[in-house]
């Protein structure tokens, strides 16, 4: 697809040239991806975060938000869950927290790897060579870290101060993926000052960094954020999330691509499905404890009242409504394991 093309997608508003696009996205998803779901189980496990970004209800600067973070025990009993739904992946997720160590999180993945053989994704924010490599050598399998947006001066408005330049975020999905991570990667859509145009350099990006997850999801406003009283100018954002998750499928045929949480928090529940309807084949249910989840609030959002068990049964009835199979196993990345042949 040319970029023209991708932007004339973007625009249309004619519904039945909509679905065409989907379907044409569901269809290709079959073809190279098929028809499994796997899932993801999310562990949120720390809310401590030394970032100011400006979305993001976790960031440093809220005041009274009551911070947690997880003992190895808990997050070992979280990720008991995945093992006893035969969910073959545990995401591991927190703020830009400093204060556990290196070592500490060397721990926490042998034993998950030791007591269910899990694949071990990390979405810990921007680590250092020396973190990243020594949890690899640990076991970890992959490396997620969104990009948010690769509109240069958008993205320093959404993170200021220190620590937070794009090209340093980009150097560490490189870093990660020079050290054999899989690597995922994604972006927000609506975010106050986001136009269009950007949109076009955030799918070119997926291609040149050759991500093998890409995620996609509304940006939510939260009211105790800065950004969250600006106005958001682009139309439509759940549309033209679900129309990012088609083109992009189209242009990257053998990536994962996830029906994300966002979705299905702003279009309740239903979001999974339609994600799953135009291109995506992963879903990631949360399976952090219900007494953390509601403190792990980088937005608002009614899912948290549902319980881990709740949500994985709602997840997979969706899934065979979807005339879809609940995968198992590994789910690795054909993107990743294609380039990995490569070499
Ligand atoms: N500290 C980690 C995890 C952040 S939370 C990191 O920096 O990667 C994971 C993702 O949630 C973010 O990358 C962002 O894309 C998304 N997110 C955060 N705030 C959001 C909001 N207000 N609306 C929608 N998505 C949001």
């Amino acid at each position: 697809m040319t970029s023209d093309e991708i932007f004339e997608h973007l625009r249309e508003r004619d519904v039945n040239k909509i679905i065409e696009l989907y379907r044409k996205a569901d269809k290709i998803r079959e073809k190279y991806v098929g028809n499994k779901v796997f899932l993801r189980g999310i562990i949120e496990f720390s809310n401590y975060c030394n970032n100011t970004c400006s979305y993001c209800g976790l960031n440093s600067n809220r005041p009274g938000l009551k911070r947690y973070r997880m003992s190895i025990d808990e997050i070992i009993s979280a990720a008991r869950i995945c093992a006893e739904h035969n969910i073959g992946t545990v995401v591991l997720q927190s703020g830009q927290d400093h204060g556990f160590s290196v070592d500490w999180m060397v721990e926490v993945i042998r034993k998950i790897k030791k007591e269910f053989g899990l694949v071990v994704t990390l979405s810990l924010g921007q680590r250092d060579y020396h973190e990243l490599k020594e949890w690899k050598a640990a076991g970890a399998d992959r490396y997620f870290l969104r990009f948010e947006t690769s509109d240069d001066e958008l993205y320093k408005k959404l993170h200021p101060g220190k620590n937070a330049s794009f090209t340093d975020r980009i150097k560490v999905l490189e870093m990660a993926k020079s050290l054999g991570y899989e690597i995922g990667s994604g972006i927000m859509i609506g975010i106050p000052g986001q136009k269009l145009e950007s949109l076009l350099d955030d799918i070119a990006l997926f291609n040149e960094l050759d991500v093998d997850m890409i995620g996609v999801g509304p940006y939510i406003p939260h009211p105790e954020t800065e950004l969250g009283k600006q106005k958001i100018q682009l139309q439509n954002v759940d549309e033209l999330v679900y129309k990012v998750i088609a083109i992009t499928r189209i242009t990257k045929p053998y990536t994962n691509i996830p029906a994300t949480t966002a979705l299905a928090t702003v279009n309740f529940l239903d979001g999974y499905k339609k994600g799953l309807m135009c291109g995506a084949n992963v879903i990631m249910p949360n399976i952090t404890p219900i007494h953390y989840k509601s403190l792990y609030e980088i937005y608002p959002t009614r899912l948290s009242k549902l319980s881990e068990e709740e949500l994985i049964q709602k997840i997979k009835s969706f899934i065979i409504e979807c005339d879809r199979e609940v995968g198992k196993g590994r789910g690795d990345s054909l993107n990743f394991l294609r380039r990995r042949e490569a070499f």
